[in-house]
């Protein structure tokens, strides 16, 4: 025991029956062809939450259909954005007014602190909100340099039936940093929600039926990556997919789109690093690096997981960090003050603990927790935050997502060996400096691969900024006009003006 602050105050918030979840395929509810279903069990308490239908390829073709036929006839891609945005904004309110159910079954299927669920619903309004703003800004450029004879046009349009298949761990933030910027583009979608967070999404497509958007625009499917994420990603009918989640299962999707030649968009893993160099604000760097690598449990893409410490202040830094590792609340997600939930599932925690061991047994220094911990009166699986130092960049536990309450510490001598240390990785999704000088800022920030770079702080995000990674980390861009970029076409349109001479 590590004298941690263990919140175990077990409450009575759990519905006495599971949510139903049901494909939404042309503005209908619908059991699975084959009338499959399967359940999900409470990372944190241990009952059955939600019980969904289990798309097959029927479900899949039908909902490919319905998008593809919305599409075409123009109910939605061909209105004006002005109207488009209105139920974008509709949408948003709905969210606002029942974002105390949707957080509640974010939880219980996450795991994830009741405060970050709800933190996580009203972003995700904002970003409706957003992209309802964005709906009215689609425009090309015209060409009046090519000479009296011509003018060309160069007109955006949406790019058509986009599948969307998102992650577990932000199940409804990650679904609205895709799907209100596809549908300000004009475009019509098929979504598929984690397996192991069916419930939000479903509600989600619930406000947009009340919210009026016409059949067949907004479809959803719920199940497995296989069958129902790889038909997605295959079917001629589809123009794009956008996908987070795994860099693994991000590969395959590129190789199965690959068929059709889909334009495919990719936020993908992390391994986010911070370097804290000696002139830095060392209290405000402690505080964001606790938030930054126990936030949603370390089930972060953007998990800051790895820190680059000068050696100067290593180990006066360790001692700062595990003292406060110790205070953050740690336990039951359903408690209003608990800051590190549950695990999302028993091969996950066994997972982030055979990353721990190694890296123990290769060396490195366990200065705090190291393991799983039982939370009295609940019935799920936790891990306590942890913190390694004496880490090599070659580990494992350096380079690779343990995707847990884990810290890993290295240290650094010059700039040029902390920039090396940084970019030292497959994956480059976001990156952070602490110094009060700017020139190292500024520098830390142009030498920096990553699609991010925070300073003096950590994962601040807005909807005006884009998001996404480079390397391994993803390819494309959310949010931001980057975001709705996505979603559109370049069409040039080359007019003579007179009588052709040819
Ligand atoms: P995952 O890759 O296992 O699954 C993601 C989604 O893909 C799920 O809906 C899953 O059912 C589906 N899927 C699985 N196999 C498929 C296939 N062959 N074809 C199509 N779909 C398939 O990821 P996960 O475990 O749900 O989420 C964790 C991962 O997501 C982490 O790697 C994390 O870094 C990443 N993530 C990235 C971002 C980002 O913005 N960069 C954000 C959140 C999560």
């Amino acid at each position: 025991m590590n004298d941690l602050t263990v919140v175990s105050k077990s409450r009575a918030d759990i519905p006495a029956d599971p949510f139903l979840a049901r494909h939404l395929i042309g503005g209908d509810w619908r059991e699975s062809h084959d009338g499959q279903t399967f359940e999900r069990l409470s990372p944190s308490h241990g009952t059955v939450v939600t019980r969904a239908s289990m798309g097959g390829t029927n479900d899949v073709d039908a909902a490919i259909d319905a998008a593809r036929k919305a599409f075409d006839a123009g109910s939605w891609s061909r209105i004006s954005g002005q109207k488009r945005a209105t139920f974008l904004l509709k949408i948003a309110d709905l969210i606002d007014r029942d974002r105390q159910r949707i957080a509640l079954m974010e939880t219980l299927e996450s795991g994830k602190p009741i405060s970050q669920a709800e933190a996580e619903i009203e972003g995700a309004s904002d970003l409706w909100r957003y992209a309802a703003s964005l709906a009215r800004t689609v425009h090309g450029d015209s060409h009046n340099s090519l000479g009296s004879e011509f003018l060309g046009l160069v007109l955006k349009e949406p790019v058509g039936v986009v599948s969307i298949i998102t992650p577990w761990n932000f199940p409804f933030l990650i679904v609205s940093q895709k799907l209100p910027f596809a549908l300000a583009a004009g475009c019509t979608a098929v979504i598929k929600p984690s397996e192991l967070t069916p419930a939000t999404t479903t509600i989600l497509g619930e406000l947009c039926i009340e919210a009026g958007i016409p059949s067949g625009v907004v479809n959803i499917v719920l199940g497995y990556g296989d069958p129902v994420g790889t038909r997605m990603t295959t079917d001629s009918r589809v123009n794009m997919v956008t996908f987070t989640g795994s860099t693994a299962v991000g590969k395959s999707i590129v190789s199965a789109a690959s068929g059709t030649l889909k334009k495919v968009s990719l936020e993908l893993g992390g391994k986010n690093p911070q370097v804290i160099f000696p002139d830095a604000d060392v209290e405000s760097a402690v505080d964001a690096v606790v938030f930054g690598v126990y936030f949603n449990a370390g089930e972060c893409c953007n998990s800051g997981s790895r820190i680059i410490v000068h050696e100067d202040i290593a180990e006066a830094f360790i001692a700062q960090t595990v003292a406060l590792s110790r205070q953050v609340p740690f336990g039951d997600p359903l408690d209003p003050s608990t800051q590190v939930g549950a695990i999302i599932t028993p091969e996950h925690q066994n997972k982030i603990d055979t990353y721990v061991r190694d890296a123990a047994n290769a060396g490195a220094d366990i200065r705090l927790g190291g393991g799983g911990l039982t939370v009295p009166g609940l019935d799920g699986q936790f891990y306590q935050p942890t913190v390694i130092a004496n880490v090599e960049s070659s580990q494992p536990i350096a380079r690779e997502e343990v995707f847990g309450p884990v810290l890993s510490v290295l240290t650094f001598r010059t700039i040029d060996e902390a920039i090396a240390l940084v970019n030292d990785a497959e994956y480059g999704l976001s990156a952070g400096v602490w110094s009060e000088n700017v020139h190292t800022c500024l520098e830390f920030a142009r030498r920096a691969e990553a699609g991010t770079v925070w300073t003096n702080t950590w994962m601040d995000g807005f909807a005006e900024l884009p998001f996404g990674g480079v390397k391994e980390s993803g390819q494309g861009r959310e949010l931001g006009k980057y975001g709705l970029e996505e979603f559109l076409e370049a069409k040039t349109v080359t007019m003579r003006i007179g009588k052709s001479r040819k």
